[in-house]
């Protein structure tokens, strides 16, 4: 598992970070005052999640396909690799080059780290678990995956990527490490991104009916992403190789996220319930007790809060774009 250090990052490269998560990384770490090279096609995330940002000496952005050969001139200290299609809407549309980024991407992403001499943190993902047959679920689980079912290009994508990891770690001596990400909100979600917290923000703040997959009785364990970044960068500073689970562990039926939701947009939006994707998990829930026991790492912002932050974010990207 590594031993306890604590690493400089003094210059980081953020693959996908112009997406959701990579952009709030690149601003956190410009913020601890490292230099960020953000490198992104822009397939599912946006030059406008960083914007803010550009005005920064210390960042730089490039257009970048990971599939393609990668080039980063300079010292790299860090590399964070989160470039992937990441909900489902997405690599359900994508399903070759979900696979060829989970595999050409990470093997290019790697390499690049092998060559800087850089710690490489791989985002992998809860998916790994697949539907289930433990809960909540441990580092140890295998997880039950479909390999041919639609979520496959996903789910196996990141199957391999841990295994290639592992790979470069054990026989290239590359610092590498895994964390399995379990879903995480917050502002820069793209509302139409299919996944259920900005899909029912969306419709309860356009008074239309929220759509609720099933009887809405599967459950979600959903961490505010300023946590998750925190405990990313917990990861990447310490020598621990992983795999570790990030996530929270407050599990919540999707119903009582949908009934949360309204209740805090103050809508009056009928629910109206929907088929349950192909093999939908029915539970999901991080074991975080090795995250607190590596890093003294645990989730702060309650639902509640977090859920306030992100409709206020998603009430004014509504107001900016009417
Ligand atoms: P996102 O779609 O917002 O971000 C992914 C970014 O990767 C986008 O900016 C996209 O343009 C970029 N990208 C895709 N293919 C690329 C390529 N070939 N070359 C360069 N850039 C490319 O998704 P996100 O929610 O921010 O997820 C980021 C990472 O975290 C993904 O690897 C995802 O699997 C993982 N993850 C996210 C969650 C979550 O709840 N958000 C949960 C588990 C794992």
């Amino acid at each position: 598992m590594g031993e306890s250090v604590m690493r400089e990052i003094r210059r980081a490269v953020v693959t996908g970070g112009a997406g959701f998560l990579g952009s709030h990384l690149c601003e956190a770490l410009l913020a601890q005052g490292c230099e960020v090279v953000c490198l992104d096609n822009f397939l599912t995330g946006t030059p406008a999640n960083v914007a803010h940002l550009t005005h920064q000496p210390g960042f730089h952005l490039h257009r970048c396909d990971l599939t393609d050969f990668v080039h980063v001139p300079g010292e790299v200290d860090l590399v964070l690799h989160f470039a992937s299609p990441a909900s489902p809407i997405d690599y359900l549309q994508l399903p070759i080059h979900t696979l060829k980024v989970g595999a050409i991407g990470t093997w290019h992403a790697l390499g690049l780290a092998k060559d800087k001499g850089a710690r490489f943190v791989l985002a992998s993902t809860s998916e790994v678990y697949g539907d289930p047959l433990v809960h909540p679920q441990p580092e140890t689980y295998w997880g039950n995956v479909n390999p041919i079912g639609p979520r496959g290009v996903y789910d196996e994508g990141k199957r391999y990527g841990e295994a290639l990891t592992t790979a470069y770690r054990v026989s290239e001596g590359v610092d590498a490490a895994i964390v399995r990400i379990f879903n995480t909100y917050g502002p820069r979600m793209r509302p139409h991104d299919g996944r259920a917290i900005p899909t029912f923000i969306n419709q309860a703040l356009a008074g239309e009916p929220v759509t609720m997959a099933g009887d809405g009785e599967q459950t979600r364990s959903i961490c505010y992403v300023d946590d998750l970044v925190r405990g990313i960068l917990a990861m990447a500073r310490s020598g621990h190789s992983g795999p570790v689970n990030l996530g929270n562990p407050t599990e919540l039926s999707v119903l009582q996220i949908a009934r949360d939701i309204l209740a805090a947009t103050g809508s009056s939006s009928p629910l109206e319930h929907v088929a349950r994707p192909v093999d939908d998990p029915q539970v999901r829930r991080p074991d975080t007790s090795l995250a607190e026991e590596l890093l003294g790492w645990e989730p702060r912002v309650p639902w509640a809060e977090g859920l306030e932050r992100t409709v206020a974010w998603f009430a004014e990207q509504q107001r900016s774009s009417a």
